[in-house]
């Protein structure tokens, strides 16, 4: 059953698929049992469930629009209402003694423990990124490993975001090719899969030229920009099928045209927004994708709450001398999640006019979905 759940919703994944909200009980749960929080997307329950099946636990599921915890915290579609709903109106409070919640740490960008506590007496924390490490984390005693808090863009996860690009392509440019030009049919569904395949298997290897803050590259003479990668990619392809079809003597000029044109609009679409179907980096999408996380040293008191909720593992804190420091920044994907959490406000994004966000403005407006993110910069 949940291999076939599985399946439908990493195909339809462009698609919000909700579950109930409420308490679910895993194994046989006591008064001083763990209690996990994670959203109402199916595929994340069923996940977090099957992950702590060892455990007996209470799990609670929040309402996030049937949205993933990373972008419906970050779209403000998964709030501190939420949170705070499901911890009063579930009936967890009768059933245990304690008073923690652990929340996945991706909701970090979203969520805030402190109106949490004040709201509902809750102490919540951020556990592991992924629900795999829940149980390690649980049996060292809630410590988070510097591994389990990184993202990460494993071969499944490029697997899981090819198959969620090339389905909907696929079946969109059939059913127009139906009515405008049947012959291309079959070759466009093959060339979205294709394409979507290639493009997100082979990540890695060309992974380093889609940071942004990198500006352009070159290649040899020519500086082909960011946006020459997708040129690479279709006359990677182009050459694959001519060779094909060379050796297998089939070729026809008119149908190779209209492979070329098909596959150069699929590689157009999935590069689109190709930055921002990964967790490494951010969309290009966003205006304002050049943002800098800034830290002013005066004010950080070396808590140690940057290091735990960054997901690019960009900080390290001198505890000796309680002060944060940035050695990996460069591999910030401006998340937002340390500047929500800093709570002496030592973090900002800084634009490229020089001016700052102030992180009151990220906590109230959030990194929302259509990346108007920069609103009354102060
Ligand atoms: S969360 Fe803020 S105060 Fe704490 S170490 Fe990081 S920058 Fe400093
Ligand atoms: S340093 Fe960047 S990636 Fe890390 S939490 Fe802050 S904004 Fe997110």
């Amino acid at each position: 059953m949940y291999f076939i759940k599985y399946i439908i919703e990493t195909f339809l994944r462009f698609l919000p698929f909700p579950r109930k909200t409420g308490l679910i009980k895993i194994g046989s749960p006591g008064r001083n049992s763990p209690v996990f929080l994670t959203c109402n997307f199916d595929l994340t329950v069923e996940k977090v469930k099957r992950e702590i099946r060892g455990l007996d636990a209470y799990l609670l599921i929040a309402n996030s629009r049937g949205i993933n915890v990373w972008c419906g915290a970050a779209g403000g579609r998964f709030t501190n209402h939420d949170v705070i709903s499901v911890l009063k109106t579930s009936g967890i409070e009768n059933l245990i003694e304690h008073r923690t919640v652990i929340l996945p740490q991706l909701s970090a960008v979203g969520i805030q423990p402190d109106i949490i506590y004040q709201k509902t007496g809750w102490r919540a924390v951020f556990g592991p990124v992924y629900a795999k490490d829940i149980l390690k984390y649980i049996n060292d005693g809630n410590k988070k490993t510097e591994s389990m808090r990184k993202v990460g863009f494993g071969f499944f996860d490029r697997l899981e975001v090819a198959v969620q690009w090339a389905f909907p392509i696929s079946i969109i440019s059939a059913v127009i090719l139906a009515f405008l030009w049947q012959k291309m049919i079959v070759p466009s569904v093959s060339i979205a899969w294709a394409v979507s395949l290639i493009v997100f298997l082979s990540f890695p290897l060309y992974s380093r030229y889609m940071n942004p803050k990198k500006g352009s590259k070159r290649f040899a003479v020519f500086d082909f920009g960011r946006g020459g990668i997708m040129i690479i990619f279709w006359v990677f392809i182009m050459l694959c099928i001519l060779l094909y079809s060379l050796l297998l003597s089939k070729f026809d000029l008119g149908l190779y045209l209209g492979w070329g044109i098909v596959s150069l609009i699929v590689v157009l679409i999935i590069f689109i927004d190709l930055a921002g179907s990964t967790p490494v980096y951010k969309g290009g999408l966003h205006k304002e994708n050049l943002l800098q996380v800034i830290l002013d040293k005066k004010r950080c008191r070396g808590t140690g709450v940057c290091e735990d909720v960054c997901p690019r593992n960009c900080f390290e804190v001198d505890r000796k001398n309680h002060i944060a420091k940035m050695p990996r920044i460069d591999l910030c994907e401006q998340c937002s999640a340390c500047i929500v959490q800093c709570p002496s406000n030592a973090l900002r994004f800084k634009i490229l006019d020089g001016r700052f966000i102030h992180p009151e403005t990220i906590r109230k407006y959030k990194l929302n979905l259509v990346g108007k993110r920069i609103v009354n910069i102060k």
